[in-house]
C-alpha cells in the first residue's frame, strides 16, 4: 500500500493500474471511479482496522479497458512489476512504465487511422497579451509542429486540429480556454512552460546546440516554451524515453487560411452540420487516397487552404499532370495500393514496439516504393519530380527484414516461428533437434502399442505435465514395469518412461533456447531498422503527398472537375459550377450547374428566391469551389477563375442553423459582428438568411445595415442569400450590389423549381406555393392565398401613404412633427464609441421602438 500511495502522490490526476500477479488492481478512490466507469465489481480489502475499496481487471483485458477510459478522457498510469517476483527480496519493485492518456495512445485499437491524434501544448502570457505558442504533436506519427497564434485566433486553430489532449500551465486552470472542445485538459506547473528552461529541454531532447537550425527566431520564446513543455511531458508519459518524435517544424502565419468554426461546419468540410459522421462532407467526396498517411494529409490540406497563388499553382500543376496522364496516375495508385501506415510503423520501430507482423508490413510497404518511383519517372511537374527524387528504394531495410523474418510470422513474438529458416545457423540446429525429438515422440505411439499390445495407447502433451503415454483405466494393469505413473484421470492413467523423459527434455530445452534466440535476433533487427527511422519517415512524407495529389487527380477525373485558374486578382468567376457533395446525392444530370461572377463592379450579390429554390446550395458551392481551388484541387465547374481570398466567412441565420438548437438572435449577431470586424476586401463573405432569428422588420433592418457595411466599409466579395425580397432594392443606391435569384416557374397554381440562377431579384416569396408542395391540405392553402392577397392589398395602400420602408435610408425618421423617442435616442449615440456588435443590437432595438 505504501508503494501505491507513493505512485498516487506522483500521479494524482491518473487512475493507477497496479500490477499484482495476473491482474491490474485499482485501489481506494481509483477503485470507486473505475467501478463506476467500467462496471467493475467493487470489493474491499482489509487495511489495518478499516476496509479499503478494491477492483481489478485481468492483464489480458487491459487494452479493452484502456480504450474505454481514454474515450472518457481519463489518464491511466500503468504500474508494473519491474523485477522478477521469483528473485525479489521482500516486496517486488514496481514503477510506472507508461501513461496512457488521450494524447498519448499508441495502440492501433485505440486510434483512427484516417486522422491524426494530437497532443497540444499552449504557452503564453497569461494576461492575454500578444500571441501564444502552440505546439502540436501526433505521437503516433512523430509529427511535431509549432506556430505562433494570436490569442483571438486560438479557438479556431484548436478547433481545426481538435487535439485529444491539451497541456496547459497550472495557473490557467482559473480561466476557461475557448476552443478546447472535447480535449482532456492536463495542467502542469508553470515552470515547465518557462521559455528558457523549455528551450534547454528541447536542445537536450533533440541533441542540438540551439534551436536556430529548426527556424526558431528571437521573438519565438513562447514557441519554444510550448514545444519544450510538450517534450518534458512526454518524459512523464513515456518514462523509458520516446525516440519517435521528429524535430519541430515551425509554421509561419500567412501561408494557410484559418477557417473558423462556423465556416468549417457550414461548408461541411469534415463534419456535417447534423453530426460527426463523414457522410455528406467534402472530405468524404475527396477521400480517395490509398494510404492512411494520405488520408490524414488530405484532411489537413482541406482544413488549411493556401494563400499564395504560386503555392496553389505548384499543387495544381502536379494534380494536372496526374489528371492528364491516365497511365501514370493508374500506375501510381497501383503502387500505393500495397502501402500500409508507414508513418505509424516507423514510430513503432523507433520505440521498439513493432511486432513481427508489423515488421513484415513495413517491408511490404517499402517494396512498393520502387514501382512508385518507376510510375513517377515520366513526371515533369516540378512538385511531382521533387517528390520522386526524394524517394529512395530502401533496399537495405527491406532486405534486412525479409532476410530475417518468416513471411508466416505470428502476431506476437512469444509465439515462436518469427525468424525465418536459414537466417541463423544456431537457430536452425536447435529447431532440427526439437523437430527430431517431436518426430521421435510421434513415432513412439506405434512402437509402444506393439510392445505392450495395448491398442488404445496414446501419446499426448499438456502444458503442465508435458508428454505422457495414456492408457485407459481398464487396460492399466497391462502396462510394462518401466512405465511410471504420472497422472490419474477418471477413466485413464498417464505414464512416462525414462526414454520419453529424455526426449521431452530435448524438446523443451531446445524450445526454450529457440525462444530466447528468436527474441534476441528480432530485437537486433528492430534496432538495425530503428536507426533508419528518419529515412523511413522521409519516404512516408513523400508517399503521403504523392498519394493526396493522385487522389485529387482521380476525383477530378471521376467527378468531372476542371482545373481552376488561380491568381492574385480580385475577381471570382465560376461557369457551370456545381455543389460537389449535393451533386453526388442525385443522378448526375439532375444537378443544375450555375454561373456566379463577383468583381470590383459587382461585389455584393443579393440572392433571392423561395424556400427550397436552391439558394443555400448555390452559396455553399461558391465557398467550396474557392476553398478547393486554394487547396490546389480541381473544382466542380465547367471553368473557374479564382482570385485568392484571405478568409472565407460563412454564416447561416439562426433558424437555418442546425448546429445550435438553442441558437439565438444574439449568437447570430455575435457571429455577424465577428465578420464585420474580421473581413478584409480580400475575403469571401457568405451570408445565408442572416437576420432571420428575429421579427421581420428587425431582421430586415439588420440585414440591410450589414449589407451596407460590407459594401461601403469592407468591400469584400459577398453573397447574401435571403428570402427578404425587399433587400433587392439595395441595388438602387449601392453601386456594387447586384441581384440574382433562383428561378421558379409558375405552372397554374403550382411552382416548378428550375434551380437556375438568373439576373434580377425574386419579386415574391412563393411561400404559399411551397406550402402546397409540402403537402398542406388544399383548404388551408386556399385560405392562405386569400389572406396573402388581403395583406398585399393593405400593404400597397400603406405604401401609397408613405409608410416606412427600412431599405430606404432614413426614410424611417423624417416624418416631421414631434421627434420620435427613437430619434431622441439616436441623438445621444456617439457612433465612435460603439462597437459594430453594439451598433447592430442597438439598431434592432431602435427599429422595435420606431414601430412602437
Ligand atoms: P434554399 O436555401 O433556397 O431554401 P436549398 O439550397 O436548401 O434551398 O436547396 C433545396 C434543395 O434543392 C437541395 O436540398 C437540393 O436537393 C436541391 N437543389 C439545390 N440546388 C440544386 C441544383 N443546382 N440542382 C439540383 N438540385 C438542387
Ligand atoms: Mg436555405
Amino acid at each position: 500500500m505504501q508503494q501505491w500511495r507513493e505512485v498516487k502522490a506522483r500521479h494524482p490526476d491518473a487512475l493507477i493500474f497496479f500490477r499484482v500477479g495476473d491482474f491490474y488492481e485499482l485501489f481506494n478512490e481509483d477503485a470507486v471511479e473505475g467501478s463506476k466507469l467500467l462496471g467493475l465489481t467493487l470489493t474491499s480489502r482489509n487495511n489495518g482496522s478499516s476496509k479499503a475499496p478494491l477492483a481489478g481487471i485481468p492483464v489480458h483485458a487491459l487494452e479493452n479497458y484502456l480504450r474505454r477510459l481514454v474515450g472518457f478522457g481519463k489518464r491511466v498510469a500503468i504500474c508494473d512489476q519491474v523485477e522478477d517476483p521469483a528473485l525479489a527480496k521482500g516486496l517486488v519493485r514496481r514503477a510506472v512504465t507508461e501513461m496512457v492518456t488521450p494524447g498519448a495512445v499508441f495502440s492501433d485499437a485505440l486510434l483512427d487511422s484516417r486522422r491524426n491524434n494530437y497532443l497540444a501544448a499552449v504557452a503564453g502570457d497569461a494576461a492575454g497579451e500578444g500571441d501564444v505558442g502552440l505546439a502540436l504533436a501526433d505521437l503516433t506519427t512523430g509529427e511535431l509542429t509549432v506556430r505562433r497564434v494570436d490569442w483571438d485566433e486560438l479557438p479556431d486553430v484548436l478547433g481545426i486540429h481538435q487535439p485529444a489532449e491539451l497541456l496547459l500551465p497550472r495557473t490557467w486552470e482559473l480561466f476557461p480556454l475557448p476552443g478546447a472542445g472535447k480535449a482532456t485538459l492536463t495542467y502542469r506547473g508553470d515552470w515547465l512552460f518557462d521559455p528558457r528552461g523549455a528551450a534547454e529541454e528541447l536542445t537536450r531532447h533533440f541533441r542540438v546546440a540551439n534551436l536556430a537550425g529548426y527556424g526558431f527566431e528571437s521573438g519565438d520564446q513562447w514557441l519554444a516554451a510550448a514545444c519544450g513543455a510538450l517534450v518534458s511531458y512526454l518524459g512523464e508519459v513515456q518514462p523509458a524515453g520516446f525516440a519517435g518524435l521528429r524535430p519541430p517544424r515551425v509554421e509561419r502565419p500567412g501561408t494557410a487560411m484559418v477557417l473558423d468554426e462556423m465556416t468549417r461546419r457550414n461548408l461541411e468540410l469534415v463534419e456535417t452540420l447534423r453530426g460527426t459522421g463523414a457522410d455528406g462532407t467534402l472530405l468524404k467526396v475527396l477521400d480517395e487516397p490509398c494510404t492512411p498517411m494520405g488520408s490524414r494529409l488530405l484532411r489537413r490540406w482541406l482544413l488549411a487552404p493556401l494563400l499564395k497563388p504560386d503555392h496553389v499553382q505548384a499543387r495544381l500543376d502536379a494534380v494536372g499532370e496526374l489528371f492528364d496522364d491516365d497511365g501514370m496516375r493508374r500506375a501510381v495508385r497501383d503502387a500505393l495500393g500495397g502501402v500500409k501506415d508507414l508513418e505509424r510503423l516507423a514510430v513503432k520501430v523507433g520505440a521498439g514496439r513493432a511486432t513481427p507482423r508489423e515488421m513484415l508490413a513495413l517491408s511490404a510497404s517499402l517494396s512498393r516504393v520502387p514501382p512508385l518511383m518507376e510510375a513517377l519517372a515520366p513526371a515533369r511537374a516540378s512538385m511531382v519530380a521533387v517528390l520522386r527524387d526524394g524517394l529512395e528504394a530502401m533496399d537495405d531495410v527491406r532486405g534486412a527484414i525479409e532476410a530475417a523474418v518468416d513471411p508466416e510470422a505470428p502476431v506476437s513474438l512469444g509465439d515462436g516461428g518469427v525468424i525465418r529458416a536459414g537466417h541463423h545457423a544456431d537457430l536452425d540446429e536447435l529447431r532440427s533437434i526439437r523437430d527430431g525429438a517431436v518426430d521421435w515422440i510421434a513415432r513412439l505411439q506405434a512402437t509402444e502399442r506393439e510392445r505392450t499390445g495395448i491398442g488404445s495407447l496414446k501419446v499426448g502433451f499438456n502444458r503442465v505435465f508435458g508428454y505422457y503415454l495414456e492408457v485407459t483405466r481398464l487396460q492399466s494393469d497391462r502396462v510394462p514395469a518401466d512405465y511410471h505413473r504420472k497422472q490419474t484421470l477418471a477413466n485413464a492413467e498417464r505414464y512416462y518412461t525414462a526414454e520419453l523423459k529424455e526426449w521431452e527434455e530435448k524438446v523443451l530445452g531446445a524450445e526454450e533456447r529457440i525462444g530466447s534466440l528468436e527474441q534476441r535476433l528480432f530485437a537486433e533487427l528492430r534496432e538495425t531498422v530503428a536507426r533508419e527511422v528518419p529515412r523511413i519517415q522521409r519516404v512516408a512524407d513523400h508517399v503521403a503527398v504523392v498519394d493526396v495529389l493522385a487522389a485529387l487527380a482521380e476525383v477530378a477525373v471521376v467527378r468531372d472537375f476542371v482545373r481552376p485558374v488561380v491568381d492574385g486578382g480580385f475577381a471570382l468567376e465560376i461557369r457551370g459550377g456545381r455543389h460537389p457533395v449535393v451533386e453526388t446525392m442525385m443522378p448526375r444530370e439532375d444537378f443544375i450547374p450555375n454561373d456566379v461572377k463577383l468583381d470590383e463592379a459587382a461585389r455584393v450579390m443579393i440572392l433571392t428566391g423561395p424556400n427550397m429554390a436552391g439558394k443555400s446550395t448555390t452559396l455553399r458551392q461558391v465557398g467550396l469551389i474557392v476553398l478547393l481551388a486554394q487547396v490546389g484541387s480541381f473544382v466542380p465547374a465547367r471553368a473557374a477563375h479564382v482570385g485568392v481570398v484571405d478568409r472565407i466567412f460563412t454564416r447561416v441565420g439562426a433558424s437555418d442553423n442546425l448546429v445550435r438548437g438553442q441558437s439565438t438572435f444574439m449568437v447570430e449577431m455575435n457571429e455577424t459582428a465577428a465578420i464585420l470586424h474580421g473581413a478584409t476586401p480580400r475575403s469571401l463573405v457568405l451570408l445565408d438568411e442572416i437576420g432571420r432569428g428575429t421579427s421581420t422588420w428587425d431582421g430586415l433592418s439588420v440585414a440591410t445595415a450589414t449589407t451596407e457595411h460590407l459594401h461601403d466599409q469592407v468591400g469584400a466579395k459577398t453573397i447574401f442569400a435571403t428570402h427578404y425580397h425587399e433587400l433587392t432594392r439595395l441595388d438602387e443606391r449601392l453601386a456594387g450590389v447586384v441581384n440574382f435569384s433562383v428561378a421558379v416557374r409558375e405552372v397554374g397554381e403550382d411552382i416548378v423549381f428550375l434551380r437556375r440562377l438568373v439576373p434580377g431579384g425574386a419579386d415574391r416569396s412563393y411561400g404559399v406555393e411551397v406550402a402546397r408542395l409540402a403537402g398542406l391540405p388544399e383548404s388551408v392553402v386556399d385560405r392562405a392565398r386569400q389572406i396573402l392577397q388581403e395583406l398585399e392589398e393593405q400593404s400597397a395602400a400603406q405604401a401609397r401613404g408613405g409608410a416606412p420602408d427600412p431599405t430606404l435610408q432614413l426614410g424611417l425618421f423624417d416624418g416631421g412633427g414631434l421627434p420620435h423617442p427613437a430619434v431622441e435616442r439616436l441623438r445621444q449615440i456617439d457612433p465612435n464609441a460603439v462597437t459594430p456588435m453594439q451598433a447592430l443590437v442597438l439598431l434592432a432595438d431602435l427599429v422595435k421602438q420606431a414601430k412602437g
